[in-house]
């Protein structure tokens, strides 16, 4: 699998040439299948827009395009009514979240409600594409895409403000671990040690440093340092520390990224545009 980062920073989008390295916009990562370039999306932060220029300029037959939520912060959908395949009526856009509490009526609402008139001048009913909403009811699905190789998919729920999901991809042999808006509490949560237990790619997030953690309980995140524990313990290949604090610019990120190395050296800090294989 190969992962493209289209979206790093955490809570709001910034701009500015001090943030011109890392990038500003919102959570957005693309997934690519080797060989048959289908894609899949998580989250759609502000970042989903060029991910969707991308797209349409690659001149893709891919048809339908499944989007995986973590939860649904506007740092994580905001960028939703300007994904460019969604206008397309030949295009299905597939929404896909965790079930648990959540109902399918609910989800829909989640998106039409942000593209209410007062708040954006296109309804979701008049974008083009034919929406899907899915819900995965048991902790762990398979999807047989097109090119016929499964995917699994397991998401478990984690501690954040209103609850979010943690999801482990794996496909052909290959895992990759997507844990973002996580606060572990005062130890680590161990469902997330054991879902990203030998995964080939743990992206986590690093929001803080742990001193400023320590100021910042009930927020909702992580510390670099917490993100390099858990490569530790799970015995990962490689971590990717993401969801960039907006007060980070590209030299402290650069620092925090040499700091996090020392303590678990196969670790990166997700830049804009950043394509990873694993
Ligand atoms: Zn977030
Ligand atoms: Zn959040």
């Amino acid at each position: 699998m190969e992962v493209k980062f289209y979206g790093v920073r955490g809570s709001i989008s910034v701009s500015g040439i001090k943030y011109s390295e890392f990038g500003g916009n919102t959570t957005c990562l693309m997934i690519i299948a080797p060989g048959t370039q289908r894609i899949g999306v998580i989250d759609a932060g502000t970042g989903i827009r060029q991910l969707g220029a991308d797209f349409l300029a690659k001149g893709s037959d891919q048809k339908d395009i499944f989007i995986a939520f973590t939860h649904f912060h506007w740092d994580h959908i905001q960028g939703f009514p300007f994904f460019a395949p969604a206008y397309d009526p030949d295009m299905t856009i597939n929404l896909l979240a965790k079930g648990g509490d959540r109902r399918l009526k609910c989800l829909q609402d989640i998106f039409a409600t942000q593209m209410q008139e007062t708040y954006f001048p296109v309804a979701m009913g008049e974008m083009g594409a034919r929406f899907e909403f899915l819900l995965i009811e048991n902790s762990t699905q398979t999807f047989i895409p097109p090119d016929q190789v499964p995917v699994h998919v397991t998401a478990v729920r984690h501690n954040h403000p209103g609850g979010a999901y943690s999801y482990r991809y794996e496909r052909a042999g290959r895992s990759l671990v997507f844990s973002t808006d996580i606060e572990h509490g005062e130890s680590i949560d161990e469902n997330i040690v054991s879902l990203a237990q030998g995964a080939d790619l743990l992206i986590h997030d690093g929001q803080y440093s742990n001193e400023q953690l320590a100021t910042k309980k009930g927020w909702g995140h992580s510390s670099y340092e917490q993100a390099a524990e858990v490569a530790i313990r799970a015995n990962v290949k490689q971590l990717i520390v993401t969801h960039h604090d907006p007060d980070h610019d590209d030299e402290y990120l650069r620092g925090a990224e040499q700091r996090c190395r020392d303590i678990f050296p196969d670790t990166t800090f997700a830049r804009e545009g950043l394509l990873v294989s694993t």
